[in-house]
C-alpha cells in the first residue's frame, strides 16, 4: 500500500505544482478537422513507435506515484483504438490516483459510453464545433453530426456527469452558431466551452484570418442572453465560467491566447510514442520510450521525469513561432 505523505510531489521551477497528465494513445484519429490535423504529414506512427498499452501504464503508475493526481486520456481519437476500455480499466486501477477523464470527438460514444462509466472514467469532454449536419461534414473532413448528437445523449443517460463540450471557435466558419450553443446548455446539464484557436501544426486555415479572442465572444453573448459569472468546479482548469439565467448548465471561456494562463499551468503530456511534452506551445520533449524500452528502473524514469520538469517553460509562445513539428493530434490535446 502506497502512503500518500510519502509521494514526491512535482514542481517545476517556476514553482508550479504539476498534477496534471495528458496520455495520448494514439496519433490516428477517424476525422480530419480543418484546425488540427486535416493532412496527414508524416503519416501514422508506426505499431512499433507506439507504446503499448502496458508501457503507458507503467509510466502513468509511477507519474502518479510523484505527485500525477489526475489523468486524461486522449489522442489522435481513443475511442478508435483496439483494447481502449481495457487500458481505462487499468488506469483506473492506479492506486492514488484521484480522476481519469477521456476527451473524444464523440462519433462512436454511443457505444462506448457505459463501457467507459464502468470501466472508472469520472468525465469525458466532447470536441463538436458546428451544429450543421453540412458545416459539422466539412470542418471535421466528413464526419456525422448526428453519431455525436447520440453519443452526447447515451453520455447522459449513463451520468458521466459533468460533461463538457469543446467548440474551437473560428471567424468566419463556426462563430455565427455562439448563441445556438449556448442554447444547449438551457435544458440539459451541458458545460459549452469555446476554446480560442491555437496556431499548432500544419493547420489547413489561416491561424490569423480565423483566430478570435474569447472577450469578443464573451460581450456578444453578454449583450444577448446576460452572462452571470459562475463558481469554477473542480477540474475545470483554465475556463472561466458563466450560465445564461435558468439553464442547466453553463458556458465557459477558454483563452490561452488573450488571457495566457501559463502561471496556473499544471499539467504534462504523454505523445502517443512515448515523449514527455511539457508544453503544448513549444516543442522540447523528452523521450521516455528509449529508457523504458531500454529498461530503465522506475527510480530512473521518475528521476528523468522529474529532471525534464526543471526545464518546462515559463508559457507558450505562439506569439512568436509556431509550433509545427507536430499536429495536435500527436500531442495530446
Ligand atoms: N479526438 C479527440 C477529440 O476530438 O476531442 C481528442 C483529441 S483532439 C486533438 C483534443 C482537443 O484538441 C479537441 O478538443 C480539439 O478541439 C482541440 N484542438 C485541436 N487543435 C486545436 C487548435 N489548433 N486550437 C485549439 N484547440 C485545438
Amino acid at each position: 500500500m502506497m502512503d500518500k505523505d510519502k509521494l514526491q510531489l512535482l514542481e517545476d521551477n517556476y514553482h508550479r505544482r504539476i498534477d496534471y497528465l495528458r496520455i495520448s494513445i494514439t496519433d490516428m484519429c477517424n476525422l480530419r478537422c480543418i484546425y488540427c490535423q486535416p493532412i496527414l504529414t508524416t503519416g501514422w506512427k508506426s505499431h512499433q513507435e507506439i507504446l503499448r498499452y502496458e508501457e503507458i501504464i507503467r509510466l502513468a503508475s509511477l507519474m502518479v506515484n510523484i505527485g500525477i493526481k489526475r489523468i486524461r486520456v486522449t489522442g489522435g481519437e481513443p475511442l478508435i483504438k483496439n483494447g481502449v476500455i481495457h487500458l481505462i480499466e487499468e488506469l483506473a486501477r492506479v492506486e492514488l490516483l484521484e480522476e481519469l477523464s477521456l476527451t473524444t470527438n464523440a462519433t462512436k460514444l454511443a457505444q462506448f459510453a457505459w463501457p467507459l462509466k464502468q470501466a472508472g472514467v469520472n468525465r469525458v469532454n466532447i470536441s463538436l464545433d458546428s451544429l450543421n449536419k453540412e458545416k459539422y461534414a466539412q470542418i471535421t473532413g466528413g464526419g456525422n453530426l448526428n453519431n455525436v448528437l447520440t453519443g452526447i445523449e447515451e453520455a447522459l443517460r449513463v451520468g458521466l456527469d459533468p460533461l463538457k463540450i469543446n467548440v474551437v471557435v473560428m471567424k468566419g466558419i463556426n462563430d455565427d452558431e455562439l448563441e445556438d450553443f449556448v442554447r444547449l446548455t438551457v435544458d440539459k446539464p451541458l458545460q459549452v466551452r469555446f476554446i480560442e484557436f491555437m496556431p499548432i501544426g500544419n493547420l489547413g486555415i489561416s491561424w490569423v484570418e480565423r483566430y478570435l479572442p474569447s472577450f469578443l465572444l464573451k460581450e456578444r453573448l453578454a449583450n444577448y442572453f446576460g452572462l452571470i459569472p459562475t463558481n469554477s468546479l473542480s477540474g475545470n482548469g483554465p475556463a472561466e465560467y458563466y450560465r445564461i439565467n435558468g439553464a442547466m448548465g453553463r458556458i465557459g471561456f477558454i483563452s490561452p491566447i488573450s488571457n495566457y494562463f501559463c502561471s496556473r499551468c499544471n499539467r504534462l503530456r504523454l505523445t502517443p510514442d512515448g515523449h514527455l511534452r511539457l508544453c503544448l506551445g513549444m516543442e522540447s520533449e523528452l523521450d521516455l520510450k528509449e529508457p523504458l524500452r531500454q529498461g530503465a528502473s522506475d527510480d530512473e524514469l521518475k528521476e528523468l521525469v522529474m529532471q525534464a520538469l526543471r526545464t518546462k517553460p515559463t508559457g507558450h509562445q505562439f506569439h512568436l513561432k509556431q509550433p509545427n513539428g507536430r499536429q495536435m493530434a500527436a500531442i495530446g490535446g
